[in-house]
């Protein structure tokens, strides 16, 4: 389908431009001996999880930060696990401490990611970082969120008194988003698995968000004629073709012609993730300087 290119909000590229930045940023740090690393922890062999981590690690490379592997098995225990964030967070070289989600139930995820230094928690989930956030302190802010807001602007620079309604309700997309909505003075609805009316509502945002996870859960009905559409929702299928394929929650071609602006999966929300990430990287950084 031929989409008019003002409308797509091409994740990739507005990634690329601020891994410019980033790059040279870590050029600056390095040449006064700063170290940059960032430490990704992964229990178990989650394939979705393998993919992830080798695209963070080739663009953690390609600007010249240092990947440090922690792969676990499926066995390992909450406290070995919160031991090994405890040596990590005492190394010079280790200026960032990643754990891949989802990791198995039998770990306390909440002890493990507590563990991270906040100062080193490069995805802005611990409870530090998240009351930080809440309370606008200075912290580490979590990527999709910001890639989120960055998209958004790019289209309108100011969206003081818009309607912003979020599908989904996460602490890792949906609430931290809600927060730094907020903070741009947007009137913000979270929406969820009880809401009633969701698609009435959702009808009557300028900006709309789905972050849940379940494909082309929005279609026409739940899009305001000129909205902006983010699509965070990602799910993995096969086609016809036994070929794999990413899914987002939104109809893309359903809604198109209803849209300001829209972001296409894949390409969209997910590389502004991972250019997010190494950005905290730098700035986590430059807490220990
Ligand atoms: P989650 O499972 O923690 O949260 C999903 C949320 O959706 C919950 O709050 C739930 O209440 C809500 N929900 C479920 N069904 C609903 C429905 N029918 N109507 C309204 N709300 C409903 O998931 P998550 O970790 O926040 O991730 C959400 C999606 O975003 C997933 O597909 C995930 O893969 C994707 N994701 C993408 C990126 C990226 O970089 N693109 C980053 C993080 C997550």
């Amino acid at each position: 389908m031929e989409v008019a290119n003002n409308k797509l909000l091409k994740g990739a590229d507005l990634a690329a431009k601020l891994l410019m930045q980033v790059a040279k940023d870590a050029k600056d740090l390095k040449s006064k001996d700063v170290p940059l690393g960032i430490a990704f922890i992964s229990i178990g062999e989650d394939p979705a999880s393998k993919v992830y981590l080798t695209r963070k690690r080739k663009i953690a490379a390609s600007i010249g930060i240092e990947s440090i592997d922690c792969n676990f098995n499926e066995n390992t225990s909450t406290e070995k696990l919160i031991y090994e964030i405890e040596e990590l967070n005492k190394r010079k070289d280790v200026t960032g401490i990643l754990v891949q989600l989802p990791i198995p139930k039998s770990i306390d995820s909440f002890k493990a990611i507590n563990a991270i230094d906040p100062k080193k928690d490069v995805d802005g989930f611990t409870v530090e970082n998240i009351g930080r956030l809440i309370t606008k302190q200075k912290c580490l802010v979590p990527c999709t969120p910001q890639g989120c807001v960055a998209l958004i602007k790019s289209v309108e620079q100011n969206i003081s008194g818009a309607h912003a309604v979020i599908i989904g309700r996460s602490h890792i997309v949906g609430r931290p988003l809600s927060e730094l909505l907020l903070q741009e003075n947007c009137s913000v609805t979270v929406l969820h698995s009880r809401s009633k009316k969701p698609e009435e509502i959702a009808r009557t945002a300028d900006i709309l968000i789905s972050a849940v996870g379940e494909p082309k859960l929005v279609h026409e009905g739940w899009v305001k004629p000129g909205a902006i559409v983010i699509d965070v929702g990602i799910t993995r299928a096969v086609d016809e073709n036994g070929k794999k394929k990413l899914i987002g929650d939104v109809d893309f071609e359903n809604v198109i012609n209803k849209v300001k602006a829209i972001t296409p999966v894949p390409g969209g929300v997910g590389p502004m993730t991972i250019a997010y990430l190494m950005k905290n990287t730098i700035d986590a950084a430059k807490l220990f300087i």
